[in-house]
């Protein structure tokens, strides 16, 4: 009989699957660089961020932060929140997320369904009220029992995708791997992928990809509207040392391509999936360019595109933003770059 004991065995192992007509190359690409996304929504909680969530948990366990029976406390409404949920309910430990109220009730509802406590603050309050975000989330943590994962400063974030994800891309690729591409958000990604493939091999370019307006890119934090990827601080995870280039991409790019992506891959991503794929179909045009049909290019798609349909998959969304829309926004990237 084949069978797993539990959901978080299936964590990680994702496969890579090559990208085709998006990346719009002379000749179909047979004379172009392999472009391979590793596709992370294929993990059992949806996104790349069980994996961390996971070593978190572990690692907490080990050192005696996190105690039989415990609670976990995260200020979290996205992917990390469903990863820390899903393990913490198969270990027997209570998860309480604190969200601001702007975050809609479709992500507040997904925690709960996986078991989770969801607790509303307001937005239009001060940082000092009592009631924000930020005391509350301090208040219920320095409860006793009660551990805070810190997905922006826990070093297990990092190490998470240095002992997994970097690991898996440079045996999937049979050490061939020559660029590497992808989000940051609190860095963990790139930092932990980057270091471990730049161990195995000091040639491999990493390549972040970031929003435009993001410190990450030299912006002030200026707002984006891409989920999850791009920040006004620079998070304790990001490793400096490891980026050789961030190309900035657009909201309207990264959008367009999000589409793209679902209509000609077949592979319904979240925005900053389609943000990192633009980014690394530029990369395939230089090379293309440069005649390097050897180059073996892998980008890294965090999630699913089902958390977004009212957003990047709704034209009145787009619209309303004054993003192209329909097939002009399907379209507008061919043949640019
Ligand atoms: N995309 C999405 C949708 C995410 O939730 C995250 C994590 N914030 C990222 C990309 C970036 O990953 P990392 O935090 O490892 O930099």
């Amino acid at each position: 009989m084949q069978y797993v004991n539990s959901l978080l065995d299936l964590i990680g192992n994702t496969p890579l699957v090559r990208l085709g007509r998006t990346l719009d190359l002379p000749d179909g690409g047979a004379e172009a660089p392999l472009v391979l996304a590793k596709v992370e929504y294929l993990n059992p909680g949806g996104s790349v961020k069980d994996r961390i969530a996971s070593r978190m948990i572990d690692a907490a366990e080990a050192s005696g932060e996190l105690q039989p029976g415990g609670t976990i406390v995260e200020p979290t409404s996205g992917n990390t929140g469903v990863g820390l949920a899903m393990v913490a309910q198969q270990r027997g430990y209570t998860c309480v997320f604190v969200c601001p109220d702007k975050v809609s009730e479709d992500k507040r509802n997904v925690l709960k369904a996986y078991g989770a406590e969801v607790v509303v603050c307001p937005t239009a309050v001060a940082p000092e009220h009592p009631d924000s975000y930020y005391n509350v989330s301090d208040r219920l943590a320095s409860q006793p029992g009660a551990w805070k994962p810190d997905q922006y400063s826990n070093p297990h974030n990092p190490r998470s995708h240095y002992e997994t994800t970097g690991p898996e891309i440079w045996e999937q690729t049979e050490g061939k791997i020559t660029h590497f591409v992808t989000g940051m958000g609190t860095g963990g990604t790139i930092s932990g992928v980057g270091r471990y493939l730049k161990e195995q091999n000091p040639d491999i370019q990493v390549i972040g990809a970031d929003p435009a307006g993001s410190v990450y890119s030299g912006g002030t934090g200026r707002p984006y509207l891409v989920e999850g990827v791009g920040e006004d601080f620079w998070p304790e995870t990001y490793d400096r040392s490891v980026a050789d280039r961030v190309i900035e991409v657009s909201d309207a790019d990264s959008f367009a391509f999000t589409r793209r992506l679902a209509r000609e891959e077949a592979m319904l991503v979240g925005g900053s999936a389609g943000m990192a794929a633009f980014a690394a179909r530029q990369v395939a045009h230089e090379l293309a360019a440069e005649g390097r049909s050897d180059a073996v290019v892998v980008v890294l798609l965090p999630d699913s595109g089902r958390g977004y349909l009212t957003k990047v998959f709704n034209d009145d969304w787009l619209a309303q933003y004054g993003f192209a829309t329909g097939a002009e926004a399907d379209h507008r990237t061919v043949g640019e770059v």
